[in-house]
């Protein structure tokens, strides 16, 4: 009888878990396949609408570009100390103070960023095996994300820390050792892809400014198998530019 007893306890911890990550994104379950998978987000909550009646959507095939239409990124980050979170759909880091960017005037402090794999942005149908998100946001509320793209190389020391302990189960959450300076994860040059777009996750939002670094940097085959171990496919299929203009900057 007692065994019992600590079997429901032990069954009501783990839906305990289950259930605050899922609070975490503040809507109705989704993943990447299967009846919740990206296919039919739109019709899971009211509230995801845009995934599917959205006509500036996220992730996008870059095939053509238009030179000077964006402007430069301007990059001030600073380290800061760094939660990674676990949260179910990916490997997140919020990062209490972590500087920002200015991009044409308008300032966007760093918040988080997390990885998708493979990466969500194509180049003439192929993608990358993975991609970091650097979300922003203005003052008034505005989105602006840079991708940093990795190809398969050398060991990324930037990503060494936060790879060192990734949080394996979902609602997860560890504090780095040390402060995390989110400018060793750019590569040298700067110049990037520029559209606007949506996030890629319910509720898809629009709106948000994305800017896609060229550059890719290195990530190895040991740091990838890592991240690929708890997520195997975190990616949304890519959706119509529906006319949009891909810009780039130098
Ligand atoms: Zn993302």
């Amino acid at each position: 009888m007692e065994s019992k007893v600590k079997l429901v306890v032990a069954a009501l911890a783990a839906l305990t878990v289950t259930t605050s990550a899922g609070a975490a994104d503040k809507g109705a379950h989704w993943e990447y396949e299967g009846k919740a998978g990206a296919a039919h987000w739109g019709e899971l909550a009211p509230d995801f609408a845009a995934c599917r009646q959205g006509k500036a959507q996220s992730p996008i095939d870059i095939r053509a570009s238009k030179a000077g239409t964006v402007a430069p990124i301007s990059f001030d980050y600073r380290a800061s100390s760094a939660d990674i979170v676990n949260n179910g759909h990916t490997v997140q880091i919020d990062l209490a103070d972590g500087g920002a960017i200015d991009v044409g005037g308008t300032s966007y402090r760093l918040v988080q960023f997390h990885f998708h794999t493979p990466s969500e942005e194509a180049f003439n149908g192929r993608r990358y095996p993975l991609v970091a998100h650097l979300v922003h946001k203005s003052d008034a509320g505005e989105l602006a994300v840079v991708a940093v793209l990795f190809k398969k190389g050398r060991e990324n020391a930037a990503l060494a820390p936060v790879f060192a302990g990734l949080p394996a189960t979902a609602g997860e959450k560890h504090t780095t050792d040390d402060d995390f300076d989110p400018a060793s994860l750019l590569p040298e040059q700067r110049s990037y892809y520029g559209y606007t777009g949506s996030l890629t996750t319910p509720p898809c939002s629009e709106g948000v400014r994305w800017h896609i670094l060229k550059q890719p940097v290195e990530v190895s085959p040991a740091q990838l198998a890592a991240f690929r171990k708890l997520y195997r496919m975190n990616a949304r299929p890519v959706q119509p530019l529906n006319g949009r203009v891909v810009g780039v900057a130098p």
